[in-house]
């Protein structure tokens, strides 16, 4: 690991700060924000990414806070850890399909230190990104090797002209329960729609997310719906211990007293860019009871454009399977 300076925020106008005050030069990179740092180290130990200094998060008091219920929405502190969020007891009632995917993350050990704000901005997991020594298209190149070479779990949707998959399993489930990142930077605070937040390889190859230069997230809003205790939260791992998914899948409802669906949020994880809402899928459930023919539909819409690589064709049936899952386990929920 290349030798950097070590900052304790003490409030996020002081992280802001510290982050937009070192600049970058030819050997570095200037400043990132380090929350659990499991993410953040591995990838300085890589050389992947070599900041001038890192700007621990984990002092600034009062940033891990997890507020509200299922009447009033949620408010969760960018700090907090994802072993609170899986055990939090209003999520489990109110928004089951959080406490799923936070609990779907690796390990306890990785859970009891990793952050919801880590974890929305981690990087991706790509092969090619994690070499040292390749530079691929996201690291400054100008190739995505994925594309003609190692592509086993990369993009079916979203992709080109890099084809890496979202690795957050929380960013999937929070797409689906409508939530807004906000974002504190130089310029003040600004509060951004999810779905706003992450950004295609084809807007900017080089980044996963708005985030701007010294810009870091520090609270997530969940809003009060009909459909958030209703959800939940799929992944297939190729290991049953500690993996990312190969693909997840996450799914809200909202039912009518009739038992027909009045409002449905359906998203994809790890097989896009970013995770991957499906309004098609989506609109096949409204109006229509939830049972096999309504989620046939839903699950062959899920799919639809899907264009794999070489080796990843898999994912297509297994984000059918996963899709049909959620939706089934919703029927009883
Ligand atoms: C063995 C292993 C298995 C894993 N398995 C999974 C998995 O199954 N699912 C999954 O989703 N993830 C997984 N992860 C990835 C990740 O480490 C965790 O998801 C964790 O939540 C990251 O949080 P952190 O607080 O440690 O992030 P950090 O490492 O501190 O930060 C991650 C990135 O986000 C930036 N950052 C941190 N906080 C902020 C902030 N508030 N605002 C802006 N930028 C910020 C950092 O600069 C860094 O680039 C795994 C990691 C490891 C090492």
């Amino acid at each position: 690991m290349k030798a950097f300076e070590w900052t304790n925020a003490s409030s996020v106008d002081d992280a802001v700060k510290l982050l937009a005050e070192v600049k970058a030069d030819d050997d570095s990179e200037s400043a990132r924000p380090m929350s659990g740092g499991q993410d953040l180290l591995t990838t300085m130990k890589e050389r992947i990414l070599i900041p001038k200094r890192v700007v621990n998060l984990k002092t600034i008091q009062g940033l891990d806070g997890i507020e509200g219920d299922g009447e009033t929405g949620l408010k969760i502190g960018a700090l907090a850890k994802l072993h609170e969020i899986e055990s939090h007891p209003v999520i489990n009632k109110s928004f089951p399909g959080l406490a799923q995917a936070a609990h779907s993350v690796a390990t306890v050990q990785l859970r009891n230190v990793g952050t919801i704000g880590g974890n929305l901005c981690q990087r991706p997991r790509c092969w090619y990104f994690r070499l040292p020594h390749v530079v691929c298209l996201k690291k400054g190149g100008d190739t995505c090797y994925s594309e003609k070479g190692e592509n086993k779990y990369n993009a079916i949707l979203g992709g080109g002209p890099s084809f890496i998959v979202h690795p957050s399993d929380l960013a999937t489930m929070l797409m689906a329960l409508d939530a807004t990142i906000t974002i504190n930077g130089p310029q003040g605070s600004r509060n951004v729609p999810i779905g706003k937040f992450f950004v295609l390889p084809s807007e900017n190859a080089s980044v996963e997310n708005v985030l701007a230069d010294a810009e870091i997230v520090t609270q997530i809003q969940i809003p009060a719906s009909a459909f958030a205790a209703r959800s939940t939260y799929v992944k297939f791992k190729e290991r049953e211990s500690l993996d990312f998914a190969m693909v997840a899948a996450s799914a809200a409802i909202d039912l009518a007293p009739d038992q027909t669906v009045r409002q449905a949020r359906i998203v994809l994880g790890a097989v896009a860019p970013i995770p991957w809402r499906v309004p098609k899928a989506e609109a096949a459930l409204v109006g229509k009871p939830l049972n096999d023919a309504s989620v046939n539909a839903a699950t062959d819409a899920a799919l639809e454009g899907a264009a794999p690589l070489e080796k990843n064709a898999y994912k297509i049936p297994l984000a059918k399977a996963l899709v049909r899952r959620a939706l089934n386990g919703l029927k009883t929920a």
